[in-house]
Parts: C-alpha cells; structure tokens; sequence
C-alpha cells in the first residue's frame, strides 16, 4: 500500500516530500496514522509520561488596529470595553500562579497603536525585578512587528532590548496558518508567514524559547495545511542548522469561529472549524511530516475538551499543555472552549489515559 511505505519512511526519520503529505492527508486511513504517529512518538520521546506546565495566560491589553476576521478578542482604541492592564492587576494575577506552583507566564495583547518599545522595556523590566522566579514569554511575532512599525526600528533591535529587559521566550501565536493565500482571506492586515518565519528564526539567533503554533478550519485544503508544516519544518531545519536552536514544541487546533466576525458573516460557516476526526487527523500528520525535526507535540484541551485530548495522547502527542488560570483569547470566539485546569485535574486525566504525568518548565526540562 503506497501510504504504508510513505509511512514507513517517516517512521524510520527520513523527510516526506511535500505531495507525500497531501496525499497522507488526503488518502491514509486515520487509524495508520494513529499508528504511525504514535511510533515516532514512542521513538522520539519517553514512552511512558506525558508532561505538562503549571503557568498563567496573560492579555496585558486587547487593544487592537489589526481587525482579524476570527477574532473576538479585541476591542478598537476608543471602545468602551479596551484596556491595558496595571501593574496592580498583573501582580494579583502572578503572585496567584507562583501560589499555585506556576513557572511561566505567556503573555501576549493586540496590536496597540501608542504604546511604545519603552512601555513594553519597563514593564519587564518591572516584572523581572518582582518576579524572578518566573519565566516571561512574551509578545507573539505580529506583537514585535508591531512595535517595528511604531519605532521604525528592525526586529533584532526590538528583540534585543526586550531581552536585555528580562524578555526569555516568544509565544508561537499568531501563526494561525501561515500560507498567504488564507492569512490575506481572513487576517489581510496581520503580518505575512514570511515575516512571521523571520522574526522566529532571529528569536531563535538570540537564544529565545519558541513555539509553533497552527489553527486549522478557515476552508483551507490539504495542501494549505502542509504547506504550513512544510514552512515550519523547513525552518526549523534551518535554525537548528545556524543557530543550534528552534521551536522547542508545536500546537494545532481548530478555529473557534461561533462568535467571531468570520463565524457570523460565513454562509459556509459549516465549513469552518474541525470536527474531532479532522483535529486527530491533523495531529497525527504533524507528527510524521514534522518528524526528525521536532521533539514534543502539544494536546489541546482548551478547544477539543478533556478526553479528545487525552485521545490525543496515542495520535502523537507527548504533552498536556499548560493549566493556563485563563484563557481570553481563542474563549472569547466560542462558547465551547475551556478557560483552565487545575493541576490535580491534568495530573489525573494523563493517569487515567495511562501515563504518568510529569511536570516540566518552558524548555521541557523535567521538574
Ligand atoms: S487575533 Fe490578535 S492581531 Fe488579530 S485582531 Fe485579534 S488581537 Fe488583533
């Protein structure tokens, strides 16, 4: 079977082509996929636990100019509803997830026209010097475009000076799907995936964690979808090659479209989003067209629910995510989603999925 061989040669490390992965995307039974990706899990990473990180979502402001058709988060400058988050407000939120055992916090906001690169350096700033203990991913690629605009400054100057601030890891958000053909359809005035690649890859020159993110169900086909592994993977090639360092993991998951501009305008709003066959589909060729290239693969119980994602556990994923405390963003596009979990709650569904859990910080080191 021509799809078993193409498997098999993922299985055994070596790169599939481009029209390998649309046609595993479009002519593999799911199970052989299961199969497959679960193998190279097993191969790459340990077999036996299934890891997770105890951190806090932050939106230090949903101001945003930018108007993405899928986004229910943000609010424009004058609007009654925008904000910024004080310093009052952070501190409860941080002291909360140090009380609760939390590493990290990732904290990204919308594309707000007036504040500055000196906003964005006192605000590490600030929060290195209370917080020291706690890992500061911030500010998504789109995020550090915006502020090259504002300063007319390029993205290595930007990152640079985050980084002097206290700045450690870029979030992968923003990623969406990085084809052009779909970002100009639902996001035109978001940064393209070229810009969003560049900016990773001088993230990665300047030793920053990163992440990789995906969300699929804009209508897009099979051949979108690996045209953006294809993207990350050879970047990711790329980085590891120059810089030694990449995208330390990668998370897909379906749009949430219920309550966004896009959801409500789409005659075809039945098209939109992933049924839950499509979403372990899409994990499982992760995994294998990703593959040698990266080691850890996120479930999403935010947007699929408690047992998809532990289902997701044998189509190649190797990690619960993170308990979040809160979720604004993608929880603000549906009625569906799921804003946190508790610690004991992760640890007790990767148990019952038949692992054991184990708690690891942003670069996957084990606690
Ligand atoms: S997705 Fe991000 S960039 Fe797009 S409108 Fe929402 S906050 Fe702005």
């Amino acid at each position: 079977m021509k799809y078993q061989n193409i498997l098999n040669k993922a299985i055994n490390d070596q790169e599939l082509t481009f029209d390998e992965g649309v046609f595993l995307y479009e002519e593999a039974p799911l199970e052989a996929l299961q199969k497959a990706a679960n193998q190279i899990r097993i191969n790459k990473t340990n077999p036996k636990t299934v890891s997770y990180l105890i951190d806090r979502n932050i939106n230090y402001t949903n101001v945003c100019i930018t108007n993405c058709k899928f986004c229910n988060f943000y609010r424009t400058p004058q609007h009654d509803g925008a904000y910024v988050l004080s310093k009052e407000i952070l501190r409860e939120k941080i002291e909360e997830t140090i009380a609760v055992g939390g590493t990290r916090i990732l904290m990204q906001g919308g594309h707000h026209p007036d504040l500055r690169l000196d906003w964005y350096i006192e605000l590490l700033t600030w929060l290195k010097k209370e917080f020291p203990s706690i890992e500061l991913d911030c500010f998504s690629p789109s995020e550090i475009d915006n502020i090259c605009l504002l300063e007319n400054k390029d993205a290595e100057t930007i990152l640079k000076a985050l980084i002097e601030a206290g700045l450690q890891g870029l979030p992968g958000g923003g990623a969406e799907l990085l084809d052009d053909e779909i970002r100009q359809k639902v996001s035109p005035k978001k940064i393209s995936g070229s810009r969003w690649l560049e900016i990773m890859e001088i993230a990665h020159k300047l030793n920053l964690h990163t992440s990789a993110s995906m969300v699929i169900g804009f209508g897009e086909n099979a051949k979108n979808r690996i045209k953006h592994f294809d993207l990350l993977r050879n970047q990711q090639k790329k980085s590891l090659n120059k810089y030694n360092n990449g995208f330390i993991a990668f998370i897909a998951w379906p749009l949430q479209h219920e309550l966004t501009p896009l959801g409500k305008q789409s005659q075809n709003s039945g098209k939109l989003g992933a049924t839950k066959e499509e979403y372990l589909r899409n994990l499982a060729i992760a995994r294998i067209y990703l593959n040698p290239y990266f080691e850890n693969i996120q479930a999403s119980w935010p947007t699929m629910g408690f047992k998809v994602a532990q289902e997701a556990l044998s189509y190649g994923a190797n990690d619960f995510g993170s308990t979040m405390l809160e979720e604004n963003v993608v929880s603000q596009a549906s009625t569906k989603t799921h804003k946190f979990i508790l610690v004991d709650d992760i640890c007790k569904l990767i148990n019952e999925a038949g692992y054991k859990p184990v708690q690891r910080l942003t670069d996957y080191s084990i606690l």
